[in-house]
Protein backbone atom coordinates (compact mmCIF):
# COMPACT_ATOMS: atom_id res chain seq x y z
CA UNK A 1 0.00 0.00 0.00
CA UNK A 2 0.92 3.31 -1.25
CA UNK A 3 -0.61 6.77 0.17
CA UNK A 4 -0.14 9.77 -1.04
CA UNK A 5 -0.63 12.64 1.40
CA UNK A 6 1.36 15.16 0.29
CA UNK A 7 -0.29 16.94 -2.34
CA UNK A 8 1.00 20.67 -0.57
CA UNK A 9 3.89 19.56 -1.87
CA UNK A 10 3.07 18.67 -5.44
CA UNK A 11 0.35 16.39 -7.05
CA UNK A 12 0.05 13.75 -9.10
CA UNK A 13 -0.44 15.06 -12.74
CA UNK A 14 -3.64 14.83 -14.52
CA UNK A 15 -4.06 12.19 -16.81
CA UNK A 16 -5.77 15.07 -19.74
CA UNK A 17 -2.92 17.49 -19.30
CA UNK A 18 -0.10 14.81 -19.79
CA UNK A 19 -2.08 13.76 -23.09
CA UNK A 20 -2.31 17.28 -24.18
CA UNK A 21 1.57 17.66 -23.35
CA UNK A 22 2.55 15.03 -25.77
CA UNK A 23 2.31 15.78 -29.06
CA UNK A 24 4.31 19.55 -28.07
CA UNK A 25 7.27 17.28 -26.78
CA UNK A 26 7.23 15.22 -30.54
CA UNK A 27 5.61 17.13 -33.71
CA UNK A 28 4.87 20.44 -32.50
CA UNK A 29 8.49 21.31 -31.23
CA UNK A 30 8.80 24.73 -32.66
CA UNK A 31 10.04 27.78 -31.16
CA UNK A 32 6.58 29.61 -30.32
CA UNK A 33 8.59 33.02 -31.12
CA UNK A 34 10.26 31.99 -34.38
CA UNK A 35 7.77 33.81 -37.31
CA UNK A 36 8.02 30.28 -39.55
CA UNK A 37 4.91 27.38 -39.87
CA UNK A 38 6.79 25.29 -36.80
CA UNK A 39 6.48 28.24 -34.87
CA UNK A 40 2.87 29.78 -35.75
CA UNK A 41 2.07 26.08 -34.64
CA UNK A 42 3.28 26.53 -30.46
CA UNK A 43 3.05 30.33 -30.56
CA UNK A 44 -1.15 29.51 -31.52
CA UNK A 45 -1.17 26.57 -28.62
CA UNK A 46 1.04 29.32 -26.50
CA UNK A 47 -1.93 32.24 -27.30
CA UNK A 48 -4.27 29.77 -26.61
CA UNK A 49 -3.30 28.84 -23.53
CA UNK A 50 -3.08 31.68 -21.93
CA UNK A 51 -6.48 32.71 -23.23
CA UNK A 52 -7.67 29.76 -21.28
CA UNK A 53 -6.11 31.02 -17.70
CA UNK A 54 -6.43 34.38 -18.10
CA UNK A 55 -10.65 33.70 -18.91
CA UNK A 56 -10.72 31.36 -15.59
CA UNK A 57 -9.06 34.51 -13.52
CA UNK A 58 -11.14 37.21 -15.38
CA UNK A 59 -8.32 38.91 -16.57
CA UNK A 60 -6.62 40.24 -19.99
CA UNK A 61 -4.28 37.34 -21.61
CA UNK A 62 -1.49 40.21 -21.70
CA UNK A 63 -1.90 40.41 -17.95
CA UNK A 64 -0.56 36.69 -17.84
CA UNK A 65 3.60 36.24 -18.14
CA UNK A 66 4.39 32.86 -17.81
CA UNK A 67 7.01 31.26 -15.27
CA UNK A 68 9.59 28.23 -14.31
CA UNK A 69 7.93 28.09 -10.92
CA UNK A 70 6.23 29.17 -7.69
CA UNK A 71 9.04 30.71 -6.75
CA UNK A 72 9.95 32.56 -9.72
CA UNK A 73 6.98 34.08 -9.74
CA UNK A 74 7.56 35.30 -6.36
CA UNK A 75 11.37 36.57 -6.72
CA UNK A 76 9.84 38.27 -10.19
CA UNK A 77 6.73 40.66 -8.68
CA UNK A 78 8.60 41.25 -5.84
CA UNK A 79 11.99 42.21 -7.10
CA UNK A 80 10.49 43.97 -9.94
CA UNK A 81 8.30 45.89 -7.70
CA UNK A 82 11.01 46.51 -5.92
CA UNK A 83 13.09 48.20 -8.70
CA UNK A 84 10.54 50.07 -10.30
CA UNK A 85 9.21 52.18 -7.26
CA UNK A 86 12.41 52.44 -5.60
CA UNK A 87 12.23 56.17 -5.98
CA UNK A 88 8.72 56.36 -4.52
CA UNK A 89 9.81 54.62 -1.61
CA UNK A 90 11.77 51.47 -0.30
CA UNK A 91 9.16 49.61 2.05
CA UNK A 92 7.14 46.46 1.77
CA UNK A 93 5.17 44.96 4.15
CA UNK A 94 4.57 40.68 4.68
CA UNK A 95 3.17 38.16 6.35
CA UNK A 96 5.02 36.56 8.79
CA UNK A 97 4.08 32.74 7.13
CA UNK A 98 4.86 33.47 3.87
CA UNK A 99 6.79 30.81 1.50
CA UNK A 100 10.53 30.73 0.96
CA UNK A 101 9.59 32.29 -2.32
CA UNK A 102 8.21 35.59 -0.77
CA UNK A 103 10.49 35.30 2.51
CA UNK A 104 13.88 35.15 0.97
CA UNK A 105 13.30 37.67 -1.58
CA UNK A 106 12.35 39.97 1.30
CA UNK A 107 15.38 39.23 3.23
CA UNK A 108 16.98 39.54 0.44
CA UNK A 109 15.88 43.23 -0.18
CA UNK A 110 16.20 44.12 3.04
CA UNK A 111 20.18 43.48 3.21
CA UNK A 112 19.75 45.88 -0.60
CA UNK A 113 18.23 48.74 2.36
CA UNK A 114 14.88 48.23 1.45
CA UNK A 115 12.59 48.41 4.60
CA UNK A 116 10.40 45.03 5.14
CA UNK A 117 8.13 44.91 7.85
CA UNK A 118 6.95 41.85 8.73
CA UNK A 119 2.74 41.07 9.88
CA UNK A 120 1.86 38.60 12.71
CA UNK A 121 -0.57 36.27 12.53
CA UNK A 122 -2.91 35.31 15.41
CA UNK A 123 -3.28 31.52 16.92
CA UNK A 124 -5.38 30.60 14.55
CA UNK A 125 -2.86 31.77 11.54
CA UNK A 126 -4.78 34.64 10.08
CA UNK A 127 -2.83 37.94 9.42
CA UNK A 128 -3.23 40.77 11.31
CA UNK A 129 -4.82 43.66 9.48
CA UNK A 130 -4.86 46.09 11.88
CA UNK A 131 -1.09 45.85 12.79
CA UNK A 132 -1.30 45.89 8.75
CA UNK A 133 -3.22 49.35 8.88
CA UNK A 134 -0.73 50.92 11.13
CA UNK A 135 2.23 49.59 9.50
CA UNK A 136 1.35 51.88 6.14
CA UNK A 137 3.68 54.55 5.63
CA UNK A 138 4.24 56.80 3.19
CA UNK A 139 6.94 54.98 1.35
CA UNK A 140 5.05 51.89 0.81
CA UNK A 141 5.33 49.96 -2.17
CA UNK A 142 4.47 46.94 -2.19
CA UNK A 143 1.81 44.45 0.33
CA UNK A 144 2.32 40.54 0.05
CA UNK A 145 0.38 38.38 1.61
CA UNK A 146 -0.34 34.58 0.47
CA UNK A 147 -4.01 33.17 -0.10
CA UNK A 148 -3.54 29.89 1.66
CA UNK A 149 -1.02 28.56 3.94
CA UNK A 150 0.95 25.69 2.30
CA UNK A 151 1.63 24.50 6.07
CA UNK A 152 -1.75 24.96 7.58
CA UNK A 153 -4.24 25.72 4.47
CA UNK A 154 -5.43 28.74 6.47
CA UNK A 155 -6.87 31.02 4.23
CA UNK A 156 -6.03 34.73 4.28
CA UNK A 157 -8.40 37.81 4.37
CA UNK A 158 -7.26 38.74 0.73
CA UNK A 159 -10.11 40.88 0.04
CA UNK A 160 -10.19 43.40 3.15
CA UNK A 161 -6.05 43.63 2.35
CA UNK A 162 -6.66 44.03 -1.18
CA UNK A 163 -9.24 47.05 -0.26
CA UNK A 164 -6.64 48.71 2.20
CA UNK A 165 -3.74 48.18 -0.65
CA UNK A 166 -6.00 50.31 -2.93
CA UNK A 167 -7.29 52.91 -0.50
CA UNK A 168 -3.74 53.64 0.25
CA UNK A 169 -2.16 53.27 -3.37
CA UNK A 170 -0.28 50.16 -2.39
CA UNK A 171 0.30 47.42 -4.78
CA UNK A 172 -0.87 44.18 -3.83
CA UNK A 173 1.21 41.37 -4.33
CA UNK A 174 -0.73 37.66 -3.46
CA UNK A 175 1.16 34.08 -3.43
CA UNK A 176 -1.90 31.85 -4.47
CA UNK A 177 -0.06 28.92 -5.09
CA UNK A 178 -1.76 26.69 -2.44
CA UNK A 179 -5.17 27.91 -3.61
CA UNK A 180 -5.07 28.33 -7.33
CA UNK A 181 -8.04 25.85 -8.70
CA UNK A 182 -8.87 24.70 -5.45
CA UNK A 183 -10.91 28.34 -4.50
CA UNK A 184 -12.32 30.79 -6.97
CA UNK A 185 -9.87 33.71 -7.12
CA UNK A 186 -10.67 36.74 -9.17
CA UNK A 187 -7.92 39.18 -9.08
CA UNK A 188 -9.85 42.21 -9.81
CA UNK A 189 -11.98 42.25 -7.74
CA UNK A 190 -10.00 41.49 -5.00
CA UNK A 191 -7.95 44.21 -5.27
CA UNK A 192 -4.99 41.69 -6.15
CA UNK A 193 -2.00 43.24 -8.95
CA UNK A 194 0.41 40.50 -8.77
CA UNK A 195 -0.75 36.88 -8.30
CA UNK A 196 1.82 34.09 -8.29
CA UNK A 197 0.57 30.50 -9.01
CA UNK A 198 2.39 27.30 -10.13
CA UNK A 199 0.83 23.82 -12.67
CA UNK A 200 2.39 21.18 -9.71
CA UNK A 201 0.32 22.01 -7.03
CA UNK A 202 -3.01 21.33 -9.25
CA UNK A 203 -2.12 18.13 -11.28
CA UNK A 204 -0.01 20.15 -13.84
CA UNK A 205 3.63 19.22 -14.94
CA UNK A 206 6.32 20.73 -12.55
CA UNK A 207 8.89 23.47 -13.92
CA UNK A 208 5.79 26.11 -15.16
CA UNK A 209 3.70 28.60 -13.76
CA UNK A 210 2.32 32.28 -13.84
CA UNK A 211 2.15 35.43 -12.78
CA UNK A 212 -0.78 37.55 -13.20
CA UNK A 213 0.24 41.52 -13.50
CA UNK A 214 -2.22 44.29 -13.92
CA UNK A 215 -1.88 46.48 -16.46
CA UNK A 216 -0.26 49.79 -15.23
CA UNK A 217 2.06 47.65 -13.04
CA UNK A 218 5.79 48.30 -14.01
CA UNK A 219 7.94 45.93 -13.36
CA UNK A 220 11.82 46.13 -12.64
CA UNK A 221 13.52 43.49 -14.75
CA UNK A 222 15.36 41.03 -12.90
CA UNK A 223 15.95 38.45 -15.83
CA UNK A 224 17.31 40.15 -19.24
CA UNK A 225 17.22 39.02 -22.37
CA UNK A 226 15.19 38.55 -25.87
CA UNK A 227 11.46 39.57 -26.54
CA UNK A 228 9.19 36.59 -24.75
CA UNK A 229 6.78 37.27 -21.68
CA UNK A 230 6.25 41.03 -22.40
CA UNK A 231 10.59 41.07 -21.56
CA UNK A 232 9.72 39.98 -18.22
CA UNK A 233 10.44 36.69 -18.32
CA UNK A 234 13.27 36.04 -21.38
CA UNK A 235 13.90 32.40 -22.74
CA UNK A 236 12.56 30.38 -25.28
CA UNK A 237 8.81 29.26 -24.54
CA UNK A 238 8.35 26.00 -22.69
CA UNK A 239 5.33 24.88 -24.92
CA UNK A 240 4.12 21.82 -23.71
CA UNK A 241 4.40 22.66 -19.80
CA UNK A 242 2.71 26.10 -20.45
CA UNK A 243 -0.26 23.88 -22.78
CA UNK A 244 -0.53 21.44 -19.63
CA UNK A 245 -0.65 23.97 -16.77
CA UNK A 246 -3.88 25.14 -19.12
CA UNK A 247 -5.41 22.27 -19.16
CA UNK A 248 -4.61 21.21 -15.87
CA UNK A 249 -6.26 24.59 -14.72
CA UNK A 250 -9.50 24.07 -16.88
CA UNK A 251 -10.02 20.63 -15.23
CA UNK A 252 -9.74 22.13 -11.70
CA UNK A 253 -11.94 25.03 -11.82
CA UNK A 254 -14.79 22.41 -13.64
CA UNK A 255 -14.46 20.28 -10.44
CA UNK A 256 -13.76 23.11 -8.00
CA UNK A 257 -17.05 22.71 -6.40
CA UNK A 258 -17.09 18.87 -6.11
CA UNK A 259 -13.37 18.61 -5.38
CA UNK A 260 -13.70 21.02 -2.22
CA UNK A 261 -16.60 19.37 -1.06
CA UNK A 262 -14.85 15.62 -1.49
CA UNK A 263 -11.99 16.92 0.30
CA UNK A 264 -13.10 18.65 2.83
CA UNK A 265 -15.43 15.61 4.20
CA UNK A 266 -12.67 13.27 4.00
CA UNK A 267 -10.49 15.37 5.66
CA UNK A 268 -13.05 16.44 8.13
CA UNK A 269 -13.89 12.63 8.93
CA UNK A 270 -9.70 11.90 9.39
CA UNK A 271 -9.19 14.98 11.95
CA UNK A 272 -12.61 13.63 13.93
CA UNK A 273 -11.36 10.53 14.08
CA UNK A 274 -7.65 11.20 15.12
CA UNK A 275 -9.57 13.61 18.13
CA UNK A 276 -11.27 11.09 19.20
CA UNK A 277 -8.60 8.25 19.22
CA UNK A 278 -5.93 10.06 20.25
CA UNK A 279 -5.35 12.36 23.39
CA UNK A 280 -2.93 15.76 23.37
CA UNK A 281 -3.36 16.56 20.08
CA UNK A 282 -4.62 19.80 18.70
CA UNK A 283 -5.69 20.30 14.67
CA UNK A 284 -3.93 23.79 13.84
CA UNK A 285 -6.44 26.33 12.30
CA UNK A 286 -9.56 24.27 12.67
CA UNK A 287 -12.16 26.70 13.47
CA UNK A 288 -11.08 29.35 10.78
CA UNK A 289 -11.68 29.24 6.65
CA UNK A 290 -9.25 26.72 5.70
CA UNK A 291 -7.86 24.81 2.52
CA UNK A 292 -10.50 22.04 2.15
CA UNK A 293 -7.75 18.85 2.13
CA UNK A 294 -5.12 20.65 4.74
CA UNK A 295 -4.68 19.38 7.94
CA UNK A 296 -1.96 20.63 10.12
CA UNK A 297 -2.04 18.33 13.49
CA UNK A 298 -0.15 18.56 16.48
CA UNK A 299 1.23 15.46 18.44
CA UNK A 300 2.55 16.46 21.50
CA UNK A 301 5.57 15.11 23.49
CA UNK A 302 6.26 13.31 20.01
CA UNK A 303 8.84 14.17 17.54
CA UNK A 304 7.33 14.99 14.02
CA UNK A 305 10.15 12.97 12.11
CA UNK A 306 9.96 10.38 13.90
CA UNK A 307 5.85 10.60 12.72
CA UNK A 308 7.13 11.05 9.35
CA UNK A 309 9.65 8.19 9.07
CA UNK A 310 7.17 5.85 10.91
CA UNK A 311 4.51 6.37 8.28
CA UNK A 312 6.59 6.29 5.67
CA UNK A 313 7.44 2.97 6.47
CA UNK A 314 3.83 2.22 6.08
CA UNK A 315 3.76 3.70 3.00
CA UNK A 316 2.26 6.73 4.04
CA UNK A 317 4.07 10.12 2.83
CA UNK A 318 3.42 13.52 5.04
CA UNK A 319 5.17 15.96 5.70
CA UNK A 320 6.75 17.23 8.88
CA UNK A 321 6.49 21.39 9.02
CA UNK A 322 7.50 22.60 6.28
CA UNK A 323 8.55 20.94 2.80
CA UNK A 324 11.40 22.85 2.15
CA UNK A 325 12.50 23.55 5.65
CA UNK A 326 12.18 19.86 6.72
CA UNK A 327 15.93 19.04 6.24
CA UNK A 328 17.22 21.72 8.48
CA UNK A 329 15.58 20.76 11.98
CA UNK A 330 13.96 23.52 12.60
CA UNK A 331 10.73 24.30 13.77
CA UNK A 332 8.15 25.94 10.94
CA UNK A 333 8.55 29.38 11.18
CA UNK A 334 4.66 29.32 10.51
CA UNK A 335 4.04 27.45 13.49
CA UNK A 336 5.84 28.93 15.64
CA UNK A 337 4.11 32.59 14.07
CA UNK A 338 0.37 30.78 15.14
CA UNK A 339 2.10 30.85 18.96
CA UNK A 340 3.20 27.01 19.03
CA UNK A 341 5.96 26.24 21.79
CA UNK A 342 9.22 25.25 19.96
CA UNK A 343 8.68 21.62 21.15
CA UNK A 344 5.13 21.11 20.05
CA UNK A 345 5.87 22.89 16.35
CA UNK A 346 8.34 19.93 16.41
CA UNK A 347 5.67 17.23 17.21
CA UNK A 348 3.53 18.93 13.81
CA UNK A 349 2.46 16.78 10.92
CA UNK A 350 0.98 17.95 7.88
CA UNK A 351 -1.51 15.63 6.01
CA UNK A 352 -2.10 17.30 2.99
CA UNK A 353 -5.30 15.45 0.92
CA UNK A 354 -6.01 15.58 -3.24
CA UNK A 355 -8.25 14.35 -5.77
CA UNK A 356 -6.82 10.84 -5.92
CA UNK A 357 -7.12 10.20 -1.66
CA UNK A 358 -9.88 7.66 -1.07
CA UNK A 359 -11.90 6.71 2.14
CA UNK A 360 -10.09 3.48 2.43
CA UNK A 361 -6.84 4.95 2.20
CA UNK A 362 -8.25 7.79 5.07
CA UNK A 363 -9.50 4.73 7.46
CA UNK A 364 -5.70 2.89 6.43
CA UNK A 365 -3.91 5.84 7.43
CA UNK A 366 -5.84 6.66 10.80
CA UNK A 367 -5.15 3.24 12.22
CA UNK A 368 -1.53 3.80 10.95
CA UNK A 369 -1.63 7.06 12.87
CA UNK A 370 -2.76 5.80 15.99
CA UNK A 371 -0.43 3.25 16.39
CA UNK A 372 2.78 5.07 15.89
CA UNK A 373 1.90 7.80 18.01
CA UNK A 374 0.78 5.31 20.71
CA UNK A 375 4.22 3.44 20.10
CA UNK A 376 6.66 6.56 20.19
CA UNK A 377 4.64 8.00 22.97
CA UNK A 378 5.68 5.09 24.77
CA UNK A 379 9.32 5.80 24.30
CA UNK A 380 9.05 9.42 24.71
CA UNK A 381 10.55 10.88 28.14
CA UNK A 382 8.09 14.17 27.69
CA UNK A 383 4.89 11.58 27.10
CA UNK A 384 5.95 9.87 30.26
CA UNK A 385 6.99 12.82 32.15
CA UNK A 386 3.60 14.71 31.31
CA UNK A 387 1.83 11.67 32.60
CA UNK A 388 3.01 11.76 35.86
C1 LIG B 1 4.99 25.29 -3.46
C2 LIG B 1 4.84 26.71 -3.12
C3 LIG B 1 5.60 27.70 -3.75
C4 LIG B 1 6.71 27.37 -4.72
O1 LIG B 1 6.30 26.92 -5.95
P1 LIG B 1 7.38 26.20 -6.89
O2 LIG B 1 6.72 26.07 -8.21
O3 LIG B 1 7.67 24.88 -6.26
O4 LIG B 1 8.56 27.08 -6.92
C5 LIG B 1 5.37 29.02 -3.45
N1 LIG B 1 4.43 29.37 -2.56
C6 LIG B 1 3.67 28.45 -1.92
C7 LIG B 1 2.63 28.90 -0.95
C8 LIG B 1 3.86 27.09 -2.18
O5 LIG B 1 3.12 26.19 -1.53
Amino acid sequence: MKIYLDNNATTRLDDDAFEAMIPFFKEEYGNAFSLHLFGKETGKAVAESRKVIADLLKVLPEEVIFTGSGTEGDNLAIRGVARAYKNRGKHIIVSSIEHPGVRNTCKDLEKEGYEITVLNVNENGVVDVEQLKSAIKDETILISVMHANNETGVVQPIEEIGKIAKENKILFHVDAVQSMGKLPIDPKAMGIDLLVFTAHKFYGPKGVGALYVRNGVRLGKVITGGGQERKLRPGTTNTPLIVGMAKALEKAYATMDEEFKKEAELRDYFEEQLLAQIPEIVVNGKNVKRLPGTSSITFKYVEGESILLSLSMKGIAVSSGSACSSDELQASHVLLAMGIPEEFAHGTIRFSLGKYNTKEEMDYTINAVVEVIGKLRMMSPLWNEFHK
